[in-house]
């Protein structure tokens, strides 16, 4: 948490006081409300979101009456936790199974999301959470497609004590899954995390072969988790990205990555409410200790300092 916040602090920093210099004014008049408006879509948390929780804060400043920076600063936290959904299941999901032929089955992982967006570097950093948890990880480099990945995936295995089950390059990425939770299987391993390929460059190749490696990896037992990596940074078009791979798979959580690096941590309201599933991880920097949960009352506090 402490971490949550000093990373956060930085950048987000900004949002959080400006909305509360605003709210403060002595007069809250329309132009007022369509700067704090701003202020929030700026942030990126989105038109609808931000529309209903300006409502919300006018009608309740009325209300109260109030000018008291204290209380307003309270009713705004509240508000913004309302938004951001304080109930929502954030527990990342690794219980073990039974498999197809009656063996135990390790909790099983998929990443998710396009290049660039730090789905290796988070696979290898949810690998060192795992295994600081006394958890035994097999990890799946299934993007055959650029050796780089899994060399990078396979790099932040031997970090970690996580053995790496990767495929001939150009290989098929569903073989590396299925065989990656096969090891998982025979190894009586806890958890498999299958790293999985995010070219976007059509849309049904990328459709067939992530909805393929889900499919085949199922061979075996249930996915736990299929988690969506988004780059916080990238704004609206993480958004369309989102939704592409919505269509492709079931998503269970999001990671919103490059927290650390952007002012923009509205996203994380419009990405929930684009695909209705929560974000679950946040990551915060590109050291190995730099993947957090995400604590709603955390994030709120770090924004309104
Ligand atoms: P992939 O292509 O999606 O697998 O992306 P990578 O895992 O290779 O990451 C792309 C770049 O983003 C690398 O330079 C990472 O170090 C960096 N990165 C990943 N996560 C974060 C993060 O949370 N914050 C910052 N600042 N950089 C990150």
């Amino acid at each position: 948490l402490v971490r949550l916040r000093s990373r956060l602090s930085r950048s987000q920093n900004a949002l959080g006081k400006g909305l509360l210099s605003l709210l403060s004014r002595d007069h809250l008049d329309e132009d007022t409300w369509e700067e704090i408006e701003d202020t929030l879509l700026t942030a990126d948390l989105g038109v609808a979101p931000t529309q209903e929780l300006v409502e919300r804060l006018r009608e309740r400043v009325k209300v109260l009456g109030t000018r008291d920076p204290a209380e307003l600063r309270a009713l705004l936290r509240e508000e913004l936790l309302r938004t951001i959904g304080t109930d929502l299941d954030r527990v990342v999901h690794t219980e073990p199974g039974v498999s197809a032929d009656g063996a135990e089955l390790p909790g099983i992982v998929l990443v998710v999301g396009v290049n660039g967006t730090g789905k290796t570097t988070t696979t290898g950093k949810l690998a060192r959470v795992l295994v600081a948890d006394g958890k035994s990880v097999v990890l799946g480099a299934a993007d055959t497609f650029r050796a780089a990945a899994a060399d990078q995936l396979q790099t932040w295995g031997e970090r970690v004590g996580a053995r790496t089950v990767r495929g001939p390059e150009g290989g098929d990425p569903a073989s590396v899954g299925f065989d990656a939770v096969k090891e998982g299987i025979s190894q009586g391993a806890d958890v498999v995390l299958i790293d999985t390929a995010g070219r976007l460059h059509t849309k049904t190749g990328l459709m067939d072969e992530l909805g393929k490696v889900k499919r085949v990896v199922e061979k075996h037992g249930p996915v736990d988790e299929v988690l969506l990596v988004l780059d916080a940074t990238t704004g609206q078009n993480g958004l369309v990205q989102a939704r592409v791979f919505a269509e492709v798979v079931d998503i269970t959580g999001i990671v919103l990555t490059k927290l650390d690096g952007t002012a923009k941590g509205g996203i994380v309201v419009a990405v929930q409410r684009e695909l209705g599933v929560p974000v679950k991880l946040v990551g915060l920097g590109e050291g190995p200790d730099d993947l957090a949960p995400f604590d709603p009352e955390a994030f709120v506090d770090a924004l309104i300092g």
